[in-house]
């Protein structure tokens, strides 16, 4: 029997049921009580649900308008959409390499930081949040929180994005996005975004786009609401279990702050470690190789960031989820441990 690398869990059907009862399946009910919950949850004044972590990154990105070729400084090392969401804007991305925990490296950061810098864009990476307290605020700070859903942050960001993708610590069962803020005018100027750029009712002040919350999705996205902080906690079990009994001949990720979104080891022999899961029924994922495309439209300086290029050769993700059993836990770290400690040199 396969371990999966993600099992969904069952939805609520009755919230399903509730929404086709009532037939306001875009921006219902459930999407206007969603925002106000989840913006009372993380702790900010306005939340403003859209169709996709990707979208909330691009309208995030421009409501702090980058002018044309302007820098904005974020990590090599995440997935594609965030530095797509920079050039979707006509902004420049400029990299930072990361630190031992894949995630920017801030003294890096404050070194690029001149005077085409219009933004920084810092992802917290298998929801482990980067320490930014040291960067002096006032500088533009949009926040790639996809993977960091009920992470605690050290500092303030104007935006922050989040994704519910179904592998996202809150998951939902289709896409779905969120702009968090504090900022009244970002917030109104997202959710003009989101649907068309109307201001009123047809009255588009600029070209925006169809980026709404489907009534079904906030609704699930309510109901798992109410157990993310059981969720999260399981995450952490299960980060300390693997922490625990994991052999020492891997890198492992550090146990404090993180909400566990990945569980992400190091690897040496990354590749034959791969086949031999495979083959003990274990199904990982490479979080992040290069991409082909990324290095076409922004190659990476291998010089400036090879931290990043290490942790691309590196990097593996492991089974992590509410619902996986002890068994399988045992059979993971089992399989993992006999690689390195009986096989790994095959
Ligand atoms: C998932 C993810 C995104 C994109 O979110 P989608 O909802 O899939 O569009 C962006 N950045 C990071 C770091 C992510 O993990």
């Amino acid at each position: 029997m396969m371990i999966p690398f993600f099992r969904p869990t069952k939805p609520d059907l009755n919230a399903l049921e509730e929404v086709i009862k009532r037939g306001d399946y875009v921006s219902g009910k459930d999407v206007d009580l969603f925002e106000k919950e989840v913006a009372d949850y993380l702790g900010v004044k306005y939340a403003v649900a859209v169709n996709s972590g990707t979208d909330a990154l691009v309208i995030a990105l421009e409501c702090i308008h980058p002018p044309k070729g302007s820098e904005i400084i974020t990590t090599p090392f995440t997935f594609w959409a965030t530095t797509e969401a920079i050039l979707r804007v006509g902004a420049k991305p400029v990299f930072a390499d990361i630190t031992d925990d894949f995630n920017i490296d801030v003294e890096q950061v404050k070194e690029l930081m001149g005077g085409n810098t219009w933004a920084v864009l810092p992802v917290h990476l298998f929801g482990k949040p980067a320490s930014f307290a040291t960067l002096s605020i006032g500088d533009f700070v949009v926040d790639d929180c996809c993977q960091a859903f009920g992470a605690k942050f050290d500092y303030d960001a104007e935006l922050r994005c989040y994704s519910f993708f179904p592998t996202k610590t809150l998951g939902g069962y289709g896409d779905g996005g969120l702009i968090a803020t504090n900022n009244k005018h970002y917030a109104e100027d997202c959710k003009w975004r989101r649907n068309h750029g109307f201001v009123s009712k047809h009255y588009p002040l600029f070209p925006g786009y169809n980026s709404r919350l489907d009534s079904i999705q906030a609704a699930f996205l309510r109901k798992k609401l109410r157990t993310i902080n059981k969720d999260i906690q399981e995450r952490k079990d299960i980060a300390a279990f693997y922490d625990f009994n994991l052999t020492s001949k891997i890198g492992k990720p550090d146990l404090k702050e993180g909400v566990f979104n990945y569980y992400t080891i190091r690897a040496k022999n990354r590749r034959t470690l791969i086949n031999h899961l495979i083959f003990s029924g274990i199904e990982t994922k490479i979080f992040y190789p290069r991409l082909t495309c990324d290095n076409v439209h922004t190659p990476w300086d291998l010089e400036k960031v090879p931290n990043a290029v290490k942790a691309t050769q590196e990097a593996l993700s492991l089974p992590m989820y509410p619902g996986l059993s002890m068994q399988e836990l045992y059979q993971i770290c089992d399989a993992v441990n006999y690689f390195y400690e009986k096989g790994g040199k095959k």
